[in-house]
């Protein structure tokens, strides 16, 4: 497999630090409102990443954090007057709905940084003792110029960095050594929530809380580190400088970073305004559209949201939902066996070659899912002329594969919403057995709420819709 690693700007073979394992880490949002789409950009390009090496056999730890302190967070729970855990919890929770709507997998761990604390004050310890950050009243700084690599993920230079931001100096930093430095440290402001350290009370700067979270639950070194591609500087760049100051290794192998998702030629962001949330647009389409939108380009190209593009996405992911069907349901009935078809078995086994080789090469989505279309093709051919079980089942199984690494859902919506209910009555039926009937009690006024009757019968509990 290729990937294109940012770090020196071409595409490198994939070779693990452990074989058969990967060990993966995403920056995630800052939950102070619902994420846009733009955020969901990395959110579902990463999660087709993490499935494919799935598919390839690997065995992935995947770790994605929530930035649950931050200025825009306490901005917004001072206008509600409330905590900002508030804040953080409601979107953690709502992002995690939108999540789960795009099918994107829940992380191996998803980490927040108010619940990191400990680590940060410990990292930060120790880059103050190798003479890599130093204190000045209660803030603590990163002293750039000490580590020697700064600057070779984003190829920026300091000296050039260095006069572009001297004007950039904001009040209060003129205690700073080189205007380069960045804060890993701050003491706290009235209002504001803060932690015990030992530099006075405070709270993190941003950088240090993915340096920290990747080390804890990845260890000190990892193979592959992804965001967008607005997060490379200064953001990873500054990662690079905490984590290799602190372990003295190399801290990620590989830098992945998608493209821009755009409107009218622009970023994305909540800052420009400029933005619908995932929410907005799931009242428009199935979040498996969106999905599939985001997978029809190549994640280093930027992408333009549009109606046409989206009603394109729609028509296309219809094509492909009704084919796998339709084989799911020849499966089921047809009386036909036979031998499998050595026509059809050449032709798919041809396809699926053509999808691993465009994923394998950095990823390309695109090219992965015009061979999935293709096989959409062939399965309904092969079909129409009359395929065998054996066939059939064949077609089917390749299908079900290529759309689990998308992360495209094939089932009928009833049946998922089936499987829904009837985990509820297990876990109703748990509850009672171990006398949790608070629980059980909560479980049945849901399911009456959904319009199901349950009945309990000799056989165990039979249910029905109103
Ligand atoms: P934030 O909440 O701004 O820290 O962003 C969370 C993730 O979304 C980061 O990986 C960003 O790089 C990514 N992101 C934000 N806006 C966009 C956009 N318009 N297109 C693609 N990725 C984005
Ligand atoms: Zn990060």
């Amino acid at each position: 497999m290729k990937i294109f690693n940012t770090l020196d700007r071409r595409k490198e073979e994939f070779v693990p630090l452990e074989p058969g394992k990967v060990r993966m880490y995403v920056c995630g949002p800052t939950v102070y409102n619902y994420i846009h789409i733009g955020n969901a950009r990395p959110m579902i390009f990463f999660d087709t990443v993490r499935r494919y090496f799935a598919y390839r056999g690997y065995e992935v730890n995947f770790v994605s954090n929530f930035t649950d302190v931050d200025d825009k967070i306490i901005k917004a729970a001072n206008e509600e007057g409330v905590d900002s855990s508030v804040i953080s919890e409601r979107f953690i929770a709502e992002c995690k709905k939108d999540m789960e709507g795009m099918n994107v997998m829940p992380a191996t761990v998803h980490p927040k940084a108010t619940e990191e604390i400990d680590g940060m004050i410990d990292m930060i310890s120790e880059l103050i003792e190798k003479g890599y950050a130093y204190e000045v009243n209660g803030t603590v700084y990163y002293r750039v110029r000490r580590f020697k690599d700064y600057g070779k993920l984003s190829g920026k230079n300091l000296d050039d960095l260095q006069s572009g931001s001297r004007s950039l100096l904001v009040t209060g930093e003129d205690e700073k050594e080189d205007p380069m430095d960045f804060v890993l440290w701050k003491p706290k402001k009235e209002g504001e929530p803060y932690w015990e350290s030992p530099w006075g009370q405070g709270r993190p700067g941003w950088h240090i809380e993915c340096s920290v979270m990747s080390k804890k639950y990845l260890g000190e070194q990892i193979d592959i580190h992804g965001g967008g591609e607005d997060l490379i500087f200064p953001h990873h760049e500054n990662e690079i400088a905490q984590s290799e100051a602190a372990s003295g290794k190399e801290f990620s192998h590989y830098w992945m970073h998608n493209a821009f998702l755009n409107i009218d030629g622009t970023k994305m962001s909540k800052s420009l305004g400029n933005f619908f949330t995932v929410r907005e647009v799931s009242e428009k389409y199935d979040l498996q559209v969106l999905r599939f939108f985001m997978l029809s380009a190549h994640y280093r190209s930027p992408l333009n949201f549009s109606a046409e593009l989206m009603q394109a996405a729609k028509n296309g992911l219809d094509r492909i939902v009704t084919a796998v069907q339709r084989v799911d349901e020849h499966v089921k009935t047809t009386p036909v066996t036979g031998q499998l078809s050595e026509s059809v078995k050449t032709a798919v086994d041809a396809l699926v070659q053509k999808f691993e080789e465009a994923m394998d090469d950095d990823f390309n989505t695109a090219d992965g899912i015009a061979a999935l279309f293709e096989l959409v093709k062939a399965s309904n051919t092969a079909l129409d002329e009359g395929a065998n079980l054996e066939t059939a089942k064949y077609l089917s199984d390749k299908m079900h594969m290529l759309c689990d690494v998308f992360g495209i859902i094939t089932e009928k919506k009833e049946e998922i919403l089936d499987a829904q209910v009837e985990a509820l009555i297990e876990e109703r039926q748990a509850a009672r057995k171990a006398k949790n009937f608070a629980r059980a009690d909560e479980i049945r006024d849901q399911l009456a709420a959904q319009g199901i009757l349950l009945k309990d019968t000799r056989e165990g509990v039979k249910w029905s819709r109103a």
